[in-house]
């Protein structure tokens, strides 16, 4: 980052006018853990943010090699040609582990990655999921600020990312492989039955008919499924994202859902329980921050903890002395 920030009415003034210099400055911003990045983020989120933006969010996950990248590629092009702005975003956490994110790699969205009309991020990195997930929710608010109309957030389909990713996304699009049988697909039923559209992807070739067999096998499955609060009847699709085939349906799909939702009322109603939830997120990973960071508690901490490993006190009393520093009864 360079020394000398820009200021939060520069800020604002790029993201609005879709400065992807700026925009990606700002994101570098939300995603830093200093105190005054953290100062002006805010501040420039404050004033860009859009109270109830026309957007579709859209989660995107499956299991690695399932064609993520290759369908975000496909589809990305396919909403630029119909006058979209898509951006791409990514949530996952390993990323702070092998210090490099995969997800949201532009080098795998040549196309779309070249293209103006798109802007793609990595996931950012961070110690924990609920870090990692607060980032590329800022994130998105910025992205969506700039004009961004369709956001994809790619998630790898293995763990508690998706549910992060539901948390802040209208809907959810789980890609298969061709072929029946949870076990080939590596995906946790509770992921599928969390999906709103289901592809199977790699429907091409020989693969056809292992496509089609899928596509039925999950048509019975999600018959099977408890109704979706939505109200919405989850559709199984097949595609080929290598061969640009069945992209448009999926887009169908879609559009389709955020009609549906809208005319009931729901897709309004999610995003306020969603903000509801990222209220309480926020409360509570501040509240551990600060508490840990007080210096009574620590010192509390470094004093009782060895109380509690010999087994002199009780964890719970430790904790409420501990607890009492900041919470007096
Ligand atoms: P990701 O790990 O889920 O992001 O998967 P990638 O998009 O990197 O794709 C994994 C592999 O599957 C690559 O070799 C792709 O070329 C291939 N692939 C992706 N989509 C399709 C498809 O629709 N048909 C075929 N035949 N291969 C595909």
């Amino acid at each position: 980052m360079r020394r000398s920030l820009p200021s939060v009415e520069q800020f604002v003034q790029g993201i609005r006018a879709a400065d992807r210099v700026l925009l990606g400055q700002a994101i570098t911003l939300v995603e830093s853990a200093r105190a005054e990045h953290q100062v002006l983020a805010q501040a420039v989120l404050a004033q860009v943010a859009t109270p109830t933006p026309n957007t579709l969010r859209i989660a995107i996950t499956g299991a690695p090699g399932v064609g993520k990248s290759t369908f975000i590629e496909a589809l990305g092009m396919y909403l630029i040609e119909r006058g979209k702005r898509p951006a791409v975003l990514a949530i996952d956490p390993s990323s702070s582990i092998s210090g490099g994110s995969i997800l949201g790699d532009k080098t795998r969205m040549e196309h779309l990655s070249a293209s103006e009309k798109a802007f793609i991020r990595p996931s950012p990195a961070g110690d924990s999921l609920g870090g990692v997930a607060r980032k590329t929710r800022e994130a998105m608010v910025l992205v969506e600020a700039a004009g961004f109309d369709t956001i994809l957030i790619e998630t790898v389909g293995v763990g508690q990312s998706e549910i992060a990713a539901q948390r802040m996304t209208d809907l959810f699009l789980l890609l298969l492989m061709p072929g029946a049988g949870d076990e080939l697909q590596g995906i946790k039923r509770g992921i599928v039955e969390m999906a709103d559209v289901l592809v199977v992807n790699k429907s091409d070739g020989d693969r056809n008919t292992l496509a089609q067999q899928a596509q039925g096998h999950y048509r019975n499955a999600t018959h099977l499924f408890p109704a979706k609060s939505s109200g919405w009847t989850p559709r199984v699709l097949t595609c080929s994202a290598l061969e640009n085939k069945g992209i448009a349906a999926v887009w169908e799909a879609a559009e389709a859902f955020k009609m549906e939702t809208e005319a009931t009322g729901f897709f309004t109603k999610n995003r306020q329980i969603q903000a509801q939830y990222w209220l309480k997120e926020s409360i509570e990973s501040g509240l551990h921050t600060h508490f840990y960071q007080h210096p009574q508690v620590r010192a509390k901490l470094a004093e009782l903890e060895p109380e509690v490993l010999a087994g002199r006190l009780s964890p719970t009393l430790a904790a409420q002395q501990i607890l009492q520093i900041l919470f007096p009864k």
